[in-house]
């Protein structure tokens, strides 16, 4: 290691005196002195030794001082020596041409011992502090580099024509833009806004006005053709051009579309819970009128025996008449009773307890249910089982009111379509799945409709709730099974629900 102070100098001169002279003169200076006496000798010592300094002599036979500072200024190595020449020439041409080539300094000869020793002194004390202020300018580059690299967001330097003049590497991961390739380049013919003149319009404001700019929400190309979501700032530097910053934001909106997908579904179920509530408010109320009519219907009926037990001593013609209408009126409070017995099983709150049913079986029950709404609107269901069906697990009363609730749609699209096509329930079944095609010929979905089919609130209806749809079908799946829709070829609609067939060593 060299000490402080401790610079190597060259003295170069070809004049044996003078070169003891200049050693005498910086004698005990606290540099270290190395001697050439012509100008090839200077260039190999310099190049070996890397002297701090050299003091040259001009007048030199062969390669003369300002050859040799020309040769050691154009060589990298050697560059950065410090050069004063010392000449007898004073003509101020060759001061110039001295210092233009390269030199620092010039003396004049005969020198001044104090002089050399002053300007040797300042000179080496100017290179050490150039040399430590480039070697903290570097080391602030190095950290501003690395500052740059390290922060997430792409940063482009852009000088007052809009050319990138540096860029860091989350920049370059950004755009695709490797540092080499764009450095120099507008940053509008980087192409990462294709299309969008007013975003290439405002980034030439920015650069060249200081218009600053910023975007919450852009698309960047990537050079090799995709596209990112940034935001994006601009800002304008106070020493001409701009910064221009962009952060990813791709993640950002990802968990944004998330959140919005979890509100929606929140909703959805939020609709799905008041529709249950309202289900079941409807359920009770509909329990308490079954309650309150089938009273006065068993009484009707009560009266009937009674009426005909009374008349047993009328005139037999008479009687025969009266007994007829008596037992009319037996059957049909009977009848209304048993209307009214299926209405309250079929709204009783589900137990959720599971039997092993014939789909058959179930859906001659809901027939009688549809029975009254097809007295209604004049649509007529028939029921085609098939035979030897095999069993299903399931809550009954649930998909009762699936499949009733697939009836009424499909009379009331009968209905409204003027068909008097009768509604067809067909039951079916392979090794694996036991169902049921609801069949009308009816008018059919539209495709605005069948589009969001099973999704609650949707309805064609004046008054219609359209959950019926969405509400099977939560059942359906919960046993395992699936409904859907079909065309049916003939015009109108075709639902089917499978189930899974039940084995008996389940
Ligand atoms: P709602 O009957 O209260 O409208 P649904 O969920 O049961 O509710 O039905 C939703 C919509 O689906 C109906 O409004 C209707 O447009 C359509 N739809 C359902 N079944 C049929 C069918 N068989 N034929 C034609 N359209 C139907």
């Amino acid at each position: 290691m060299r000490e402080r102070g401790g610079e190597q100098i060259l003295l170069v001169d070809d004049n044996p005196t003078n070169l003891q002279v200049l050693f005498k003169t910086l004698e005990g200076s606290g540099y270290r002195l190395l001697a050439a006496r012509d100008g090839e000798s200077a260039l190999y010592t310099a190049k070996r030794a890397r002297p701090a300094l050299i003091l040259l002599d001009v007048m030199m036979p062969g390669m003369d001082g300002f050859e040799v500072c020309e040769r050691l200024k154009s060589d990298p190595e050697t560059a950065d020596i410090v050069i004063i020449f010392l000449s007898a020439l004073t003509d101020s041409q060759s001061k110039v041409h001295g210092l233009a080539i390269g030199g620092v300094d010039y003396i004049a000869k005969p020198f001044q011992a104090d002089e050399v020793l002053a300007r040797v002194r300042t000179h080496i004390k100017l290179q050490r502090l150039e040399r430590e202020l480039a070697r903290r300018n570097s080391e602030l580059e190095d950290e501003n580099r690395r500052i740059l690299n390290a922060v997430d967001e792409g940063i482009f330097g852009l000088d007052i024509a809009g050319r990138v003049s540096s860029m860091n590497a989350r920049a370059s991961a950004l755009t695709g833009w490797r540092q080499s390739d764009a450095v120099g380049e507008e940053v509008w013919g980087l192409n990462l806004f294709p299309g969008d003149d007013a975003m290439n319009e405002s980034l030439k404001l920015l650069c060249k006005a200081g218009v600053s700019l910023r975007k919450n929400h852009v698309k960047v190309r990537h050079r090799e053709g995709t596209v990112i979501h940034a935001a994006l700032s601009g800002s304008a530097r106070a020493e001409g051009g701009a910064v221009l910053v962009l952060r990813d934001i791709g993640e950002w909106l990802a968990n944004q579309k998330a959140l919005e997908e979890a509100r929606g579904e929140m909703d959805k179920q939020r609709q799905h819970l008041a529709h249950i509530e309202r289900l079941s408010t409807g359920g009770e109320m509909a329990a308490g009128i079954a309650h309150e009519v089938n009273q006065p219907l068993t009484a009707v009926s009560n009266y009937a025996r009674v009426a005909q037990r009374l008349i047993a001593n009328f005139p037999e013609e008479q009687r025969a008449k009266l007994d007829d209408v008596m037992t009319k009126i037996g059957v049909q409070a009977e009848r209304a009773s048993a209307v009214i017995q299926r209405m309250r099983s079929y709204v009783k709150k589900p137990s959720g307890a599971k039997s092993v049913i014939s789909l058959n079986n179930l859906l001659e029950d809901v027939l009688s249910l549809a029975e009254v709404d097809s007295k209604m609107s004049g649509a007529r269901v028939v029921l085609k089982g098939a035979a030897d069906l095999p069993t299903i697990h399931c809550d009954e009363v649930q998909i009762q009111q699936v499949a009733l609730n697939l009836v009424r749609n499909a009379m009331e699209s009968t209905a409204a379509a003027n068909s008097n096509r009768p509604v067809e329930v067909i039951t079916y079944f392979n090794s694996k799945i036991a169902g049921f095609k609801v069949r009308d010929f009816g008018l059919g979905l539209s495709p605005e409709i069948e589009e969001q089919l099973f999704s609650p609130f949707v309805t064609s209806k004046e008054g219609g709730m359209g959950i019926g749809l969405s509400v099977s079908q939560s059942i359906v799946q919960a046993h395992g099974g699936d409904i859907r829709h079909e065309h049916n070829p003939g015009g109108g609609a075709v639902f089917c629900c499978e189930f899974p067939v039940y084995h008996e060593s389940e």
